[in-house]
């Protein structure tokens, strides 16, 4: 899988939700303020967490964001090379960091059933 695709794999999953491609040729008229490079390492795959512009690593070797051609607002993902192409689920674990999200934090509740039965109870007790 390409990171292209895992990332639209990821579109598809969260739904009204879209993360357009800038081509090399693009990017130096792009309107978009903030938005992520991919860029390879082999030390690890990492995010900064949420919205974070200029947001790269020391051992990326650079010592602006701009050094890898992109504005001043967009942050680094960094991949190493056993995340991609191989491995969508480390892509979209990096993306989603760079969403806000974090590892292992969350959990959720459902009171989906509790409210059917509470629906079902309305519609009866108004008959
Ligand atoms: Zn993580």
């Amino acid at each position: 899988m390409s990171l292209k695709s895992s990332l639209s794999s990821l579109e598809n999953d969260l739904g009204c939700f879209s993360i357009p491609e800038v081509s090399d040729s693009e990017i130096a008229a792009t309107a978009f303020v903030n938005g992520i490079v991919f860029v390879g390492h082999n030390n690890g795959c990492y995010s900064a967490l949420g919205l974070a512009p200029g947001s790269h690593f020391q051992t990326l070797g650079v010592s602006t964001i701009e050094s890898f051609g992109v504005p001043s607002g967009w942050q680094v993902i960094a991949l190493a090379p056993g995340c991609t192409p191989d491995n969508p689920s480390t892509v979209q674990h990096e993306m989603l960091h760079a969403l806000g999200m974090l590892s292992g934090l969350l959990a959720f509740k459902t009171l989906l059933k509790a409210r059917f039965i509470l629906s079902l109870q309305t519609e009866n007790s108004s008959k």
